[in-house]
C-alpha cells in the first residue's frame, strides 16, 4: 500500500457515486482506474474492468492472463476482489452479475466504444452517465504524496531541458534533435516519452507541431515543449524556447511579453481565484501589447495521472482555485509563417500561494549557430 494509492480511497470514491445518484462505475484502463488501485491496466480488446458499486464491495475483473500483474501492482494489496475470468468467459455478464439491479452506470471517459455497447447489452435498462464528474471532486486537488510524484517529474523534465542546449543547433533537423531529446526524457527519470515538440522557424507557429526533417537554421527561434511519464503514472509537461543566433527583429520584442505574461499569470494563482482570472492575467499582458490574436489557446490545463485533466485554465471556467490544483501556466504567441514563442510551467495552487513544479530559467536561450 503506498502513499500515492492510499487504500481509503475506493471507499471515498463510492461516497462520490452515492453522492451523484449513481448506482455504479465501471473503470476501464485508464487513469480513473490507476487513481482508484494503482493498477496501470493494459488496454487490451479483452476486457478489464473495475466494477465500483454504491453500496457493496468493489471488483477487479481481468482476463486470466493479467492476473499476475494485476496483483503484483498496488491493487494487490488493496484488499479487493480481483476475479479473473477465462478466455470463453462473457466478461461483460460478469460485470453486470455483480452489480444487481442498477438504474445508471458511471462509465470511465475513455472507455472504447465497442465496450459501452457491449455495457449497454449486458446491462439493459441502465442509463450511462460519465463517470468523470463523479471522480473530479477527489482527482482535482493532489494529495501531498501526488504533488511530490509531480516534483519528481517536474525536475525530470527540468534536467533535460537543461541538456537541451548540448543538442540544437543549426544544420541539424527537429526530428534529430527530438530523439536526442528523447531518449533524455527516459534517461532522467521518466518510464515513457509521451511528446516531444520540437518546432522551429515558421513550424513555432504551430503549438503542436510534428517535429520533422526542417533543419534547423541560424535565426531560428525553436519551441521545445517535451513530457514523459514516471513509474508512478505522473506526468511532465515544459516548454522553453529557444534561438539559434541572432533572433529575428520581432521575436525579442514579443519574448519579453509572453515572458512577463506567463510570470504574471504564476503569482495570479492562489486559493480563491478563479481559472477563468488566471487565464486573463496572461491574456491581459499579451493583448495591452497588441498580440491577443496571436495568443490562439487556453492559458493552461491540469495535469497528474493524465498529461491533460481538469482544471481547464479558460476563459468562462469558474472554478475556484483549491490547495493541490496542479496545471499548467503555458501562454504562447504564434505568427503564422513566421515564428513562435510558448513557455510552460507547471505549478501547484497552495495554501498562501503558488508552487512551481518547473524552475529552469525563463529567460530567452540564446545558441550558438
Ligand atoms: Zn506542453
Ligand atoms: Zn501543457
Amino acid at each position: 500500500m503506498s502513499e500515492l494509492y492510499p487504500a481509503d480511497r475506493l471507499g471515498r470514491a463510492q461516497a462520490q457515486v452515492r453522492r451523484h445518484g449513481v448506482d455504479a462505475l465501471l473503470l476501464t484502463p485508464g487513469a480513473d482506474l490507476r487513481y482508484l488501485t494503482g493498477y496501470d491496466a493494459l488496454p487490451l480488446e479483452r476486457l478489464t474492468c473495475l466494477a465500483v458499486p454504491a453500496h457493496s464491495d468493489p471488483v477487479l475483473v481481468v482476463p486470466r492472463l493479467e492476473q499476475p500483474a494485476a496483483l503484483a501492482s498496488p491493487a494487490g494489496t488493496l484488499g479487493i476482489e480481483i476475479l479473473a475470468y477465462e478466455e470463453v468467459d462473457d466478461a461483460f455478464a460478469l460485470v453486470a452479475g455483480r452489480l444487481g439491479q442498477v438504474a445508471v452506470v458511471g462509465l470511465a471517459n475513455r472507455m472504447w466504444a465497442e465496450q459501452v455497447l457491449a455495457f449497454g447489452v449486458a446491462v439493459p435498462g441502465a442509463r450511462q452517465v460519465l463517470a468523470g464528474p463523479v471522480l473530479r471532486e477527489l482527482r482535482i486537488c493532489k494529495s501531498a504524496a501526488e504533488v511530490e510524484a509531480l516534483r519528481q517529474a517536474g525536475q525530470a523534465i527540468d534536467r533535460v531541458h537543461q541538456r537541451v542546449p548540448g543538442w540544437l543547433r543549426a544544420g541539424r533537423t527537429e526530428a534529430e534533435v527530438g530523439s536526442d531529446i528523447a531518449d533524455a526524457i527516459v534517461a532522467e527519470g521518466h518510464a515513457l516519452v509521451k511528446f516531444v515538440i520540437v518546432a522551429a522557424g515558421p513550424n513555432g507557429a504551430s503549438p503542436h507541431h510534428r517535429s520533422g526533417e526542417r533543419v534547423i537554421a541560424a535565426g531560428d527561434p525553436v519551441v521545445v515543449d517535451i513530457g514523459g511519464t514516471t513509474a508512478d503514472g505522473y506526468c511532465s509537461d515544459e516548454t522553453r524556447t529557444y534561438v539559434i543566433g541572432e533572433p529575428p527583429a520581432d521575436f525579442l520584442d514579443y519574448y519579453a511579453v509572453l515572458q512577463r505574461a506567463q510570470a504574471v499569470a504564476c503569482e495570479a494563482v492562489r486559493p480563491g481565484v478563479t481559472a477563468a482570472a488566471v487565464d486573463a492575467a496572461a491574456r491581459d499582458v499579451i493583448t495591452a501589447a497588441g498580440y491577443g490574436d496571436y495568443f490562439i489557446h487556453r492559458t493552461g490545463h491540469g495535469i497528474g495521472l493524465e498529461e491533460h485533466e481538469e482544471p481547464w485554465i479558460v476563459a468562462g471556467n469558474d472554478e475556484v482555485l483549491r490547495p493541490g490544483m496542479a496545471f499548467s501556466i503555458e501562454p504562447g504567441i504564434y505568427l503564422p509563417g513566421r515564428h513562435g514563442a510558448r513557455i510552460e510551467d507547471i505549478v501547484v495552487c497552495t495554501e498562501n500561494g503558488v508552487d512551481r513544479l518547473n524552475v529552469v530559467d525563463r529567460d530567452l536561450v540564446v545558441l550558438g549557430a
